[in-house]
């Protein structure tokens, strides 16, 4: 029988306990194991039961266990303590506070909006689907616990992502439970008289479209969450957030348009009610927000706004956005048919009014070589939306400037200016308590969450340097022994659904074993990730599997996106070798990768293993978790190991990508496969089981030692959010600041955006006449200086106006710089007809093939690139 309604009832706690109920509402409990240890508490099956969702324990509990827990003055103590240790984590100063204050000079911005399409904060709010929301939730979480004043803008999809499971035969099949907020730790917010907020959205040919504003509190962290299943929505608009990454593209377009553009006027909202200043920066993690600086230049252009002009209030909206590109893979870039936009973005009345349809157009074409004429892509509209722009590894950086210098066609590829900051991971929400426990003992601070400073966490990740090897041994063979335990668990609910009885069941009791060499692999299932890489040569795998003295064993898991048959093949492909009745005791598919599998996963892994497609994996972030859990990787130098790499650390499976290889994409598995092969047989392997008296692999334990000192520090999701306040947060602000001023009508921005169209406007007069060295013959000594005078003529523009650089460098055979550097040149006389003359030199430090030219740029004290025009003249 189907309910005609359905409705929640709230349980009462106790008076005493209440604070429960507020310990549940923040999801700092999420990484604090104090506060999951007093959930538990409360009833260790119901909180089993429950898969550790303090929100579903609570309803869950009897009034009768509410009574004798009441009466338990030591427990309602202990809730009394944990209420208290939360309300100070959320009040007291922390790193931000202390380090802005002794650096009040650059006043640090008094709110950061951080967007992303998904944040994977914990298994009871599945609102992700990989890597990019998982990175997304650990930045939050780390800003929390260095007092970073972020506000996270997201979506609440009413089915989060698919959850995954087997058929008999090994394919991936979906399923999408409805998420029913009531139950979810999230709250709404609120208007005074009590009615939920909503913003709306003008959509094309209907009535406007509404979202409710949801709240989750990630610590200190506010995120915001629209949500579009609202009473007053016409049915089809109420599934407009039905589904992370469903549906077809116009589905996504509203999805996007929804986050960014619904998700500003749910900023506005949250201060409107809250009095939470307004962000001084807005952050866009990935193309999927770029509509935010859409309506950010709406609501300086429109009616009823202080009229600003759309280049005016692009200056204004850019100075104080970041954008971070999160793949090389041009299919996870967002591409939509421009009529699409033209739809959607109507000026006369659809989701940003009043701002011209051309111009939006125009800042997401691809209107450089190699590019679709019929499309809009969000990538591009972020990088042009933003002044900050960054890659997430140094690889990655690089690799994008190659990829996106179509858009700076004057530069040369270095000077793209997009930089990189590595991604980071949440120790507190990855590393496994008895890892810090472990390290507790031997003098590390007991609540590494507070671990704040460079200097502090390189001292706590020291503290494992002290712990004897029998006991890191010990450890880590009881996080094998909980993976294992996992491990059954999740084989026979699995081998349930896929429609085994109990008595063909018998061998899971016997499936992985916590003594022998532990390999993990999990991530999704794109093709560049290579999930069957290691089944190239299946008879060797089987020998690596069942090596009579120096066994291993994988555990895999991973998700193919629904729409990905190619996906879905290789989960079935490995499923199937998984199945053999030979090997299935020493590699196991775990279905659903989620964060509730992944966090006992790496801990309990010894090794983590990589093998993407060089150089698609823009950074990848499970093997530092690994790491951080005294497991070395095994992986393709691709980014972060690209960077991070040491012997001490692991192994580089070396990649077959050089010249003449690139285009046979066989051989290239085939090769690299059996380097993989080989790692595993005559070194990782033999390394692992190299034992001294009392059991333990010394050379090991020294390099998992090696690996949390040396590598933990620089993997922490709390150094990249200092690197983002450090290096992009904090100096937008400062731009935002100077440009983002009502209070003199816009002045410098109204300037700044004058200034660019007129520099733009005269560039063609600007040019390098005549340049001259002196005293340099075709070959001289290091030591010896360069010295040019060079004629410009600089047209319509002033000297202050511009640049006159000497560029320098290395040549190739060819006569290319390679990696120059630009020095300016000094003006030292001005002739009729506005031509000047520039001098300067440069000494000659290092031997070889040594090349030169001159060349002017724009300049202007508010630009942070000579490229960010795009103009030049060169000599
Ligand atoms: C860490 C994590 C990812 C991302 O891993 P990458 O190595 O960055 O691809 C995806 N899903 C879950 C559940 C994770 O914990």
């Amino acid at each position: 029988m189907r309910a005609i309604r359905r409705f929640s009832v709230r349980p009462v706690l106790p008076a005493d306990l209440a604070a429960l109920g507020e310990l549940a509402a923040n999801l700092r409990w999420s990484w604090h194991p104090p506060t999951q240890a007093l959930f538990a508490e409360v009833d260790p099956d119901l909180w089993a039961d429950h898969h550790h969702d303090p929100v579903r324990l609570l309803g869950a509990v009897s009034s009768e266990r509410w009574a004798e827990l009441a009466a338990d003055t030591g427990f309602v103590e202990r809730v009394a303590r944990a209420r208290a240790d939360l309300a100070s984590y959320l009040s007291a100063d922390r790193w931000y506070q202390k380090v802005s204050v002794a650096e009040a000079e650059t006043a640090w911005p008094a709110a950061v909006a951080y967007f992303s399409p998904e944040f994977g904060i914990t298994s009871v709010l599945p609102q992700y689907s990989g890597g990019l929301g998982i990175l997304a939730g650990d930045h939050l979480k780390a800003a929390s616990d260095l007092g970073v004043p972020i506000v996270g803008v997201g979506l609440l999809y009413r089915h989060g992502y698919f959850k995954q499971s087997l058929s008999r035969e090994g394919w991936q099949l979906e399923s999408y439970p409805v998420l029913d907020p009531d139950e979810l730790p999230i709250s709404p917010l609120r208007e005074a008289d009590g009615s939920v907020a909503t913003i709306s959205l003008g959509m094309p040919g209907g009535p406007d479209l509404l979202a409710r504003i949801w709240v989750a509190q990630v610590g200190r962290v506010p995120l915001l969450m629209l949500d579009t299943d609202v009473e007053g929505n016409p049915d089809h608009y109420r599934e407009i957030t039905d589904r992370l990454y469903g549906g077809n593209s116009e589905h996504r377009l509203r999805q996007e348009l929804l986050l960014g553009v619904g998700g500003v006027r749910a900023l506005r909202v949250w201060s409107r009610i809250t009095g939470a200043p307004a962000p001084e920066v807005f952050h866009t993690n990935e193309g999927h927000a770029g509509f935010l600086g859409i309506e950010r230049i709406r609501e300086l252009t429109a009616d009823g706004g202080p009229g600003l002009t759309f280049e005016e209030a692009l200056e204004v909206g850019r100075g104080s956005t970041v954008f971070t590109t999160h793949t090389p893979v041009p299919a996870g870039i967002d591409r939509f048919p421009r009529s699409l936009i033209e739809q959607y973005l109507d000026a006369a009345g659809g989701a940003t009014p009043e701002v011209p349809t051309d111009r939006v157009l125009a800042l997401g074409a691809e209107d450089y070589e190699g590019g679709d004429p019929g499309v809009f892509n969000m990538a591009v509209m972020g990088f042009r939306l933003a002044q900050r722009l960054n890659g997430v590894s140094l690889l990655h950086g690089e690799v994008s400037r190659g990829m996106f210098k179509g858009l700076w066609p004057a530069f040369d590829t270095e000077e793209v200016p997009i930089t990189s900051i590595t991604n980071g991971v949440h120790a507190p929400t990855w590393v496994h308590p008895e890892v810090f426990a472990m390290a507790a003992a031997h003098g590390a601070l007991a609540d590494p969450t507070e671990v704040g400073s460079a200097e502090d966490t390189a001292a706590y990740w020291a503290a494992v340097d002290k712990v004897p090897g029998t006991e890191v041994w010990a450890t880590k063979r009881r996080l094998r022994e909980h993976l294992v335990a996992d491990a059954r668990r999740r084989l026979r609910r699995s081998w349930e659904k896929r429609g085994a009885t109990p008595a063909e069941l018998g061998w899971i009791e016997e499936a992985l074993d916590p003594d022998v060499l532990t390999i993990g692999f999990a991530r999704r299932v794109p093709s560049y990730k290579r999930l069957t890489l290691m089944l190239r040569d299946p008879d060797r795998l089987r020998g690596l599997l069942l090596h009579p003295e120096r066994p291993v064993q994988l555990v895999i898991a991973g998700k193919a996106h629904p729409a990905d048959d190619g996906g879905k093949r290789l989960i079935q492909e490995l499923v199937r070798f998984a199945d053999e009745a030979g090997v299935r005791h020493r590699i196991v598919f775990l279905p659903n990768y989620d964060i509730a599998l992944a966090q006992p996963l790496y801990p309990g892994c010894d090794v983590w293993l990589n093998n993407p497609l060089r150089p698609y994996e823009a950074c990848g972030t499970s093997g530092m978790k690994a790491a951080l859990n005294g497991g070395l990787n095994l992986s393709i130098l691709d980014g972060w190991w690209d960077e991070w790499y040491e012997p001490e650390f692991g192994w580089a499976i070396p990649s077959a990508d050089g010249p003449g290889l690139s285009g046979d994409p066989d051989t290239r598995d085939d090769l690299e496969a059996a380097a993989l092969y080989d790692l595993i047989e005559h070194e990782v392997a033999p390394r692992f089981y190299e034992r001294d008296a009392d059991g333990v692999p010394v050379r090991w334990v020294e390099m998992l030692r090696h690996t949390w000192k040396e590598l933990g520090p620089k993997v922490l999701a709390t150094r990249m959010v200092g690197d983002y306040v450090r290096r992009l947060y904090a100096p937008a602000a400062g731009v935002g600041r100077t440009l983002d001023t009502p209070d003199d009508g816009y002045r410098r921005a109204r300037e700044l955006a004058a200034w660019k169209a007129r520099v733009r406007g005269a560039w063609s007069g600007v040019r390098v006449e005549h340049v001259e060295s002196h005293g340099l013959p075709d070959v001289t000594e290091v030591g010896h200086s360069l010295e040019v005078h060079c004629y410009v003529a600089l047209g319509e523009l002033a000297p202050e106006d511009v640049e006159v650089q000497l560029v320098h460098g290395r040549v190739d055979a060819e006569d290319v710089l390679e990696g120059a550097s630009a020095s300016p040149l000094a003006l030292v006389e001005s002739y009729e007809g506005n031509r000047h003359r520039y001098d300067g030199g440069v000494e000659l430090t290092r031997s070889g093939a040594f090349g030169y030219t001159v060349r002017v740029v724009p300049r202007h004290p508010l630009l942070i690139s000579p490229a960010e025009l795009g103009v030049v003249a060169t000599a």
